[in-house]
């Protein structure tokens, strides 16, 4: 496959970002004998380093990753930053420095990848749809419409931790406001936004629908894609990132997913071919101008699958990727012992008519238990899974399938729909 094209600036600023990291940052001093100088191409600088965890992270916090000598403690005082936590399992928490006017950049920037938010700015009217314990304000008791809009313009659908707590008051309030409040833009968590659409279509209600909705915080499930497309006529984006590195990859009006090449640095590490490499890999990243924060090579933990043909958008710089297919963590095995992401599962049982969610836990390297929420809970759905699966899986594998009322989400509020319940041994398969 070929190395896609890069401009003589993304590769000045990758010097100088790995140059200000080696020479100032505590946490990198260690890293200084990897480097093979200055002389040679960033490229070749950045693949000798080791990756960055959320453990290194962990470790280093809060001075370790703070770049040109910079102190915390002032930063926090004068209001530049602020930390923020991601939620999640203990091996994913994170504190940040979150530095709000850098995130705002990458955001926008993110933004002209894309011709339905090339004109945005962070002027216009925005709801969020997402759990709380993500975005915006939690809250046990129901919290009216003003105590969950910030600054007369971002205003917070949703103030509970999960779905799971909504009952029809609240899907009732969330159509309303919708419509009373009239974003230009409509940021969501697939999963939550999908509910509330079901909700709709059920219900013979019809949503306002914003200028352009952008999926975020999870990898989509198709099945609540085809939901989404059904009940808003918005064109519906992907946007791509992390809390600790910001906006990394944004869908374009062709599906293609474009590197934000101004303000990261992307290095993508093919799995073996025996898993889908070369086309799927990991992605190590590095943001750029985050005044704040150091992160070199820093390992998000997804897998992403490169395009080869380049995109008819025109847009030529950076890593393109048709799909973005979920978590390392969240992989599964066949019955051959190769890799199974979990967008492989969800583009099979995406395909069963009225699935809603479901849940895919590989329990052992031969038995595969899938939870499913269907409308009609049919014979004919049971077997149209089963046969989905062994696609998948091989045609020998152990499939039970059992019908649930829903799926809960991980203690993070988004959801995982697959994961194996043994250890897949990353090392053995990524190289
Ligand atoms: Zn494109």
């Amino acid at each position: 496959m070929q190395k896609p094209y890069f401009s003589a600036e993304y590769y000045q600023i990758s010097h100088e970002a790995l140059d200000a990291a080696l020479d100032t940052v505590p946490a990198y001093r260690p890293w200084r004998a990897c480097d093979p100088g200055r002389h040679v191409p960033a490229d070749e600088r950045y693949a000798a380093l080791p990756l960055l965890t959320k453990q290194d992270m962990r470790d280093h916090f809060p001075q370790g990753l703070v770049p040109g000598n910079r102190n915390v403690t002032a930063g926090l005082e004068l209001g530049e930053i602020e930390y923020v936590q991601t939620n999640g399992t203990t091996s994913e928490k994170v504190t940040n420095l979150w530095n709000q006017s850098w995130w705002n950049a990458s955001e926008a920037a993110s933004w002209k990848l894309n011709a339905h938010t090339a004109h945005l700015d962070h002027s216009c009217r925005e709801a969020q749809l997402a759990s709380a314990l993500s975005v915006g304000v939690l809250s046990r008791s129901d919290l009216p419409m003003q105590s969950r809009l910030l600054n007369g313009r971002l205003l917070f659908l949703n103030e509970k931790a999960t779905a799971l707590e909504w009952t029809d008051v609240h899907y009732a309030r969330m159509a309303a406001e919708l419509g009373q409040f009239k974003p230009e833009i409509l940021e969501a968590n697939p999963s939550l936004l999908a509910r509330l659409c079901w909700w709709a279509l059920d219900n013979r209600i019809s949503l306002y629908s914003p200028r352009v909705i952008l999926i975020t915080y999870e990898l989509p499930s198709a099945m609540h894609l085809q939901c989404i497309r059904r009940a808003l006529r918005a064109p519906v984006v992907s946007s791509y990132g992390t809390t600790e590195a910001g906006y990394i990859f944004m869908q374009c009006e062709q599906g293609t997913f474009h590197q934000n090449t101004g303000f990261c640095r992307v290095d993508f590490m093919p799995l073996q071919d025996l898993h889908g490499g070369p086309a799927l890999g990991r992605i190590a990243v590095t943001p750029f101008h985050n005044p704040w924060t150091a992160l070199i090579r820093f390992d998000v933990g997804d897998l992403v699958r490169r395009g080869n043909a380049a995109c008819p958008c025109g847009r030529r710089e950076g890593w393109h990727l048709t799909a973005v297919e979920g978590r390392a963590a969240d992989c599964t095995l066949s019955l051959t012992g190769r890799l199974v992401t979990t967008a492989r599962v969800d583009d099979a049982l995406s395909a069963v008519g009225g699935l809603r969610d479901y849940e895919l836990v590989q329990q052992t390297p031969e038995r595969y238990c899938l939870r499913i929420v269907a409308e009609g809970r049919t014979r004919a759905q049971i077997d149209a899974c089963r046969q989905a699966l062994q696609s998948v899986y091989g045609r020998a594998a152990g499939i039970e399938i059992d019908f649930c009322d829903d799926i809960e989400p991980a203690v993070s509020g988004k959801y995982r729909r697959t994961h194996a319940r043994f250890p897949l041994d990353p090392e053995g398969l990524w190289t």
